[in-house]
């Protein structure tokens, strides 16, 4: 029996697990099976809590454990583990402020920076602490690590990270650009650097999902992205919003008489695609509905691909040669459309879509979609211009990463 990993992402009505097997996976060339069990364990601390299980086969198993609170739901889990031999467990934690530029173990020092943190991001702090104290409990024999959605940002400099508000708030508050789905940035980067034998490559990552956000990434390391201090800033998302005016909030307090929490509500839970639309917050949904002349379907999706277009045109700037987009993240993966309308904005930038393996590439493909040749490595600018800039799809793999990041920081 080899030895895992098992990673763990808690929210605070849900824990998400997975067990990696002892290969980093971006070795791996075949992704399946990806784990050799995973799972979600819903609606936690109700009645309807529930623990959905993937074994390496892909069979499902679901098993009520109603009103289970986390500390059940962990060792409901840790049952279904049978003889796996675990020697580590790795955290997903949201926000590690700027002290955490990298994995850490965890320790009650770290324990505490990351409640310190809470501030800064109140609601997925408070529900990765509740995971980590749990297993702490639960299997104080192992090492945990704790793995930051926003540590691979912290090699943004200055003019990307710092807002033109005045020095106070960032010297005395900490209020600043931050960024997130740090994991996931760091893992198709990297992954594609390792298909072309090289890090020597500036990339725009689009992590296309719920939530969307792009990364200018210069040989492995962030430079910018497009969330800031909290997953609002930026990209049209499923259902929050990106940016808006600023003065938006002055606006709805002073004309509508809005709150605060009003205010909350509407950019996080009832904006991006489902305000647009009016009707989802689903892409596949809304590339249905536009097709049959939904007009404000067509609108969302036309607002979505536009504002991803100028994020790439923006992110660009931060990038010393700029190599290539890689998409990633469920509509980044899946989305032949979305794709292509996106590029189809960006005429001035030299990307060459092959519309046959763009239409190819869906669940679970990874690949190149340019016209360009498959393995070439342009460390040459010229080439680069000629051949167009390369167009990558790659599955993005968190837990993966989690759990590469993990071994990293054991030395394994
Ligand atoms: P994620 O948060 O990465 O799971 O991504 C969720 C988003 O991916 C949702 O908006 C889904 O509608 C979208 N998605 C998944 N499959 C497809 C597909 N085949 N075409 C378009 N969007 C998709």
């Amino acid at each position: 029996m080899s030895q895992t990993i098992l990673v763990i992402n808690c929210g605070s009505s849900s824990i998400k697990f997975a067990v990696v097997p002892e290969k980093t996976t971006l070795e791996i060339e075949s992704k399946i099976p990806r784990f050799r069990r995973s799972g979600l364990a819903e609606n936690l601390g109700t009645p309807e809590a529930l623990l959905n299980i993937i074994d390496a086969n892909g069979e499902k198993t679901s098993i009520a454990i109603p009103d289970a609170d986390h500390q059940i739901a962990l060792t409901h889990i840790l049952k279904t583990l049978g003889d796996e031999q675990l020697i580590a467990i790795g955290h997903r934690v949201v926000h590690g402020g700027e002290k955490f530029i990298r994995a850490v173990q965890i320790n009650t020092e770290v324990v505490s920076a990351i409640r310190d943190t809470i501030p800064l991001a109140p609601l997925h702090n408070p529900a990765n602490l509740l995971g980590i104290e749990t297993t702490l409990k639960l299997f104080d024999d192992l090492p945990q690590i704790a793995v930051f959605d926003t540590a691979f940002h912290q090699t943004m400099p200055p003019q990307a990270f710092r807002y033109a508000i005045p020095d106070d708030l960032y010297q005395h508050h900490r209020i600043r650009r931050y960024g997130f789905h740090g994991t996931s940035h760091a893992y198709v980067s990297q992954r594609t650097n390792h298909l072309l034998g090289s890090s020597n490559h500036g990339w725009i990552s689009a992590h296309l999902g719920n939530g969307c956000s792009t990364c200018a990434v210069w040989q492995g390391k962030s430079l910018d992205t497009s969330m800031g201090l909290t997953p609002l800033e930026g990209l049209v998302m499923g259902t929050r919003s990106g940016n808006v005016d600023p003065s938006l909030h002055l606006h709805l307090v002073k004309t509508l008489g809005w709150s605060l929490d009003d205010i909350d509500q509407l950019l996080n839970k009832k904006s991006g695609l489902l305000g647009l639309s009016g009707v989802s917050n689903d892409m596949r949904t809304l590339s249905e509905l536009a097709k049959t002349g939904h007009a404000s379907a067509a609108l969302a999706i036309d607002v979505f691909c536009y504002r991803l277009a100028q994020s790439v045109a923006a992110m660009s700037c931060a990038l010393p040669r700029f190599t290539g987009i890689i998409f990633t993240g469920g509509i980044g993966e899946n989305s032949a459309e979305i794709r292509a309308k996106t590029l189809a904005l960006l005429p001035h930038f030299n990307f060459h879509l092959n519309d046959a393996k763009n239409q190819k590439m869906v669940r679970g493909a990874e690949g190149r979609v340019d016209q360009g040749n498959h393995k070439s490595d342009d460390q040459d600018n010229d080439q680069n211009d000629h051949q167009g800039r390369q167009i990558w799809v790659i599955p993005t793999d968190e837990e993966g990463q989690i759990a590469q990041e993990t071994r990293g920081v054991l030395g394994l």
